[in-house]
């Protein structure tokens, strides 16, 4: 933590995209200068991030704009969440004047993948691309695009959702309708749902150390591979290559210079980026994947907070 001079200015960032609320101060230069974190009160929410913002401008008052960032799709064009899973309370018609009227400073909303894109885009892995496209992989599966320093958010600001490309025909349902999403085969739940089928049909994969725990999550499989456990290495290289076959389709379409990833199952580190790079070598079309550099992400949970405050502040340049 660097030490806020008050004549600093300090844009907050504040992402509601886990069960945690993380507020942050960021500086001009992507820096957090102070944090707060407190799991969210659902029913009380603009109460809760009003709360929040005045504890931070209590430490740092020189506070110019707040960016929320929000598990839900953002319509751009009116600033209204439009539909959020995991957070259905920020559906609602007047969420955003809400939050304006509450702080008093300009509010920017926006989608939490878009928030961490831009975070890594500035301040992070994507530091120095032009054109940089974010996937993250956590509970759901984002993605997000930044064409020439821009988040490229589409007609009506639901650019890539690289989560629901179909990646198997016969596969599951997910909840957006459709069958074989990506992430229905890749985010966290499902990959532990996976690694229990097989624990279950396989004889030899119970002597997975997984096997001995029955209530493993996505981290746990991640823990055991690094320890070398050869089922939870596998679990985590399949997941790799279903996300490298959705990644190559990317390059393909967008022929972009740089691909960063983040979100809690990437850190697994190598043992899930090495077989995400090795799949869109081998699917891409060749030229594209020689243009591309694909990265894990470097700023963890803060992307989105960091990235939704620098966002609120290029908002209101
Ligand atoms: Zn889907």
């Amino acid at each position: 933590m660097t030490s806020a001079s008050s004549s600093e200015k300090g844009y907050i960032g504040i992402d509601l995209s886990g069960p945690v609320l993380r507020a942050a101060i960021v500086n001009d230069n992507g820096e957090i200068i102070e944090r707060r974190e407190a799991p969210i009160e659902a029913d009380r929410l603009v109460a809760q991030v009003e709360q929040v913002v005045g504890e931070l401008r209590g430490v740092h008052p020189n506070v110019e704009t707040v960016g929320i960032a929000v598990p839900g799709l953002v319509n751009r064009t009116t600033d209204r969440v439009i539909a959020s899973r995991d957070l259905p309370s920020t559906v609602r018609e007047d969420l955003h004047s809400e939050f304006t009227k509450a702080m008093g400073v300009r509010v920017e909303i926006e989608n939490d993948a878009n928030a961490a894109a831009y975070g890594e885009y500035k301040v992070g892995a994507g530091r120095g691309s032009r054109d940089m496209f974010y996937v993250t992989i956590g509970e759901g599966i984002g993605g997000a695009i930044i064409l020439d320093g821009k988040l490229w958010t589409g007609a009506s600001g639901f650019a890539g959702e690289f989560g629901h490309i179909t990646i198997d025909t016969e596969g599951l349902e997910c909840d957006c309708g459709n069958t074989g999403c990506l992430e229905t085969v890749a985010s966290a739940p499902n990959i532990v749902r996976r690694a229990n089928e097989r624990l279950n049909r396989d004889g030899t994969s119970s002597l997975s150390r997984l096997a001995i725990n029955k209530n493993f999550t996505a981290d746990d499989v991640a823990h055991e591979a690094r320890n070398g456990d050869d089922f939870s290495m596998m679990m985590i290289e399949r997941t790799g290559k279903n996300i490298g076959t959705g990644v190559a389709s990317v390059l393909n379409l967008l022929n972009i210079e740089r691909v960063v990833l983040g979100g809690g199952v990437m850190d697994a580190g190598e043992l899930i980026l090495n077989p995400i790079i090795q799949e869109a070598r081998r699917r891409a079309f060749q030229p594209c994947f020689e243009a591309t550099q694909i990265l894990a992400g470097t700023l963890g949970p803060d992307a989105a907070s960091i990235g939704v405050a620098l966002l609120a502040r290029d908002a209101a340049a």
